[in-house]
């Protein structure tokens, strides 16, 4: 990457994918996949290795991976929030497979949330993703984490910057390849964002990359991700139209819409290696297969 650039995370194949109440059969997900790469995307997050009772939508995740394009110039995510969501994605490589490139594992700031999202409370969630990071690295699988709900919780309300940070420190211990911070429910604003992440870059010192991850739900997703850009992040989740929300996470929208970042960097200057006409044109597409206008308003404006 260049000074001026960023990186897209597309996770509409996950976050966005895995609310929706329609399960989505295995060969359009694919296809879905194979679009996204068609219009840049590089990382892509493409299942979650969670329990298919709680997130039906996800129950093919194995099936979906094995159907993805083998390319030297992609990585493939999967979710994994335990052990053995680790597990899982090793195995999607077993007999010489393709398979995932990399764990995403998810621990959340808050006690109430994290009992709610995956059984366990911020200390639970600590011990849980150290074992997982070390794990995943000492079998060779790449492995980064993110922190959901950094700027709020739908039950227990304000989440206080030092625990958001605390946990960092305690992830940054295991060396993931990225520490991301999520804004699971769409409450953060700009100078919040400006200011957890300003403090998360100088604790990590440049030795780990940050990412971030915004949910659009009360109109400041965008507004965010460019406060990130300016706090020194350069990697970005986003979902293609701004699919998604959260199963556990009352009221919770969709992700800030991929074609609304790449607008908004690209008209600053800045290189995303997305071809905006494309991403239209597969929201265009994936709209009529789902039967409902997407909420990205760059797409709704083109
Ligand atoms: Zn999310």
């Amino acid at each position: 990457m260049t000074r001026n650039s960023i990186e897209l995370v597309e996770v509409g194949p996950r976050d966005g994918l895995q609310n929706e109440p329609d399960i989505v059969p295995s060969a359009d997900k694919i296809a879905l996949i194979e679009r996204m790469i068609g219009y840049g995307a590089r990382r892509l997050e493409v299942a979650s290795f969670v329990h298919p009772g709680r997130v039906p939508q996800m129950a093919d995740a194995e099936d979906v991976i094995a159907g993805l394009p083998d390319r030297d110039d992609v990585t493939y995510i999967g979710l994994t929030l335990n052990k053995r969501g680790v597990l899982r994605a090793l195995a999607t490589r077993d007999n010489g497979k393709r398979g995932i490139d990399q764990a995403g594992c998810v621990l959340v700031a808050s006690d109430t949330f994290g009992q709610k999202n995956q059984g366990q409370t911020i200390a639970e969630g600590i011990a849980e993703n150290r074992a997982m990071l070390r794990f995943a690295k000492a079998e060779g699988l790449s492995a980064q984490v993110t922190i959901s709900a950094a700027f709020g919780c739908p039950f227990e309300g304000e989440v206080k910057p030092d625990t958001v940070l605390a946990i960092a420190e305690e992830m940054a211990a295991e060396d993931p390849a990225e520490i991301a911070l999520a804004d699971t429910i769409g409450v953060g604003v700009p100078a919040q964002v400006e200011e957890l992440f300003g403090r998360l870059g100088e604790l990590l010192g440049g030795r780990i990359p940050m990412r971030c991850h915004f949910h659009d739900t009360r109109g400041t997703g965008i507004a965010n991700a460019w406060a990130a850009y300016g706090a020194g992040v350069r990697t970005f989740d986003a979902s293609l139209g701004g699919l998604g929300g959260c199963p556990f996470a009352p009221k919770a929208t969709g992700n800030i819409a991929t074609e609304d970042l790449i607008y908004m960097m690209e008209r600053s200057g800045i290189e995303t290696g997305v071809d905006l006409e494309a991403v239209i044109a597969a929201n265009r597409g994936f709209a009529a297969k789902l039967g409902r206008e997407l909420p990205s308003r760059v797409a709704r404006a083109a």
